[in-house]
């Protein structure tokens, strides 16, 4: 059942205390991609969620957005959309920027890879305070994509990234 797959998942992420600097903890998903079964379990867990919900789009966010996403993509029958860190993708972009804890980063997506009208899932590893698929969310909308709903194998429910995401859906398999 779901609580079987949902503790092999929990079980196969490693948590590292003060990485990459102290007072973090770091959700490390590398050891969960070591356990096929535990892997394959979250996989499935979003495509059963996802696979009649008429998505178009899964959006991956970078890094490891790029590892979770294009699996559920070709699962659910979508495209997969990049969503990454700047001069990293060589055709045309739109760019957003957004507020880390000390200054700013910005996310490019590629101008002509959704289409208005579009239905898109966001993918990541985790959400902390929800700055990053906020992000995500507005290069979507600009473009006039319906972003149906933000997929997250973590949460760290005390950083209430859930509600700066306001009524956005977010669906997450573990608490962290
Ligand atoms: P945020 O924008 O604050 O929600 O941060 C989410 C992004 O930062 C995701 O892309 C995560 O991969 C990464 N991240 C933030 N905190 C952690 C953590 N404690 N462990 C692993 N990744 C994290």
């Amino acid at each position: 059942g779901d609580d079987t797959r949902i503790a092999r998942i929990s079980s196969a992420i490693r948590v590292i205390p003060d990485f990459p600097k102290p007072g973090i903890l770091f959700q490390d998903i590398t050891t969960l991609l070591l356990d096929p079964r535990a892997f394959r379990d979250s996989i499935d867990l979003f495509v059963e969620r996802y696979k009649d919900k008429n998505i178009s789009v899964v959006a991956g966010i970078e890094a490891r957005g790029f590892i979770f996403g294009p699996p559920i993509a070709l699962a659910i029958g979508a495209k997969f959309v990049p969503m990454r860190k700047p001069k990293k993708l060589p055709g045309e972009v739109i760019s957003e920027e957004y507020s880390l804890e000390y200054g700013t980063d910005v996310m490019e997506m590629h101008v002509g890879a959704v289409q208005a009208g579009e239905r898109a899932l966001i993918v990541d590893d985790l959400i902390a305070t929800g700055g990053t698929l906020c992000a995500a969310i507005r290069l979507l909308e600009r473009v006039g994509v319906d972003v149906v709903e933000c997929a997250c194998v973590i949460e760290l429910p005390e950083l209430k990234g859930r509600d700066r995401l306001g009524d956005k859906p977010l669906f997450v398999l573990i608490n962290g």
